[in-house]
């Protein structure tokens, strides 16, 4: 066991002193909706809503879709209405 926590990592190294692979540079993804103020979620507007949501039909996470807190609450509301209305799946597959 004592052995086993001597196994300093090495494997992952890289002479880049600023290389993190916990922390890669990332370009910082805007807000979809804050970029267009023109954009406005519809429920019923299921081509829109896509975007949101995977290929199983699950609603993406903030950290793919870039949205701010506001507006992520907004999608993820207009994704369950429209699931409620059968304009989107509940599951895929
Ligand atoms: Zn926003």
């Amino acid at each position: 066991m004592a052995d086993k926590k001597n196994n300093n990592r090495k494997n992952n190294r890289n002479n880049d002193e600023d290389y993190n692979p916990r922390f890669r540079k990332m370009r910082k993804k805007v807000c979809p909706l804050c970029a267009d103020k023109n954009l406005v979620l519809d429920y019923k507007n299921a081509e829109q809503l896509r975007k949101f949501v995977n290929d199983k039909g699950k609603i993406l996470p903030r950290r793919a879709t870039g949205a701010c807190a506001k507006h992520q609450r907004d999608i993820t509301l207009a994704v369950k209405r429209a699931r409620q209305i059968a304009v989107l799946p509940y599951a895929e597959n």
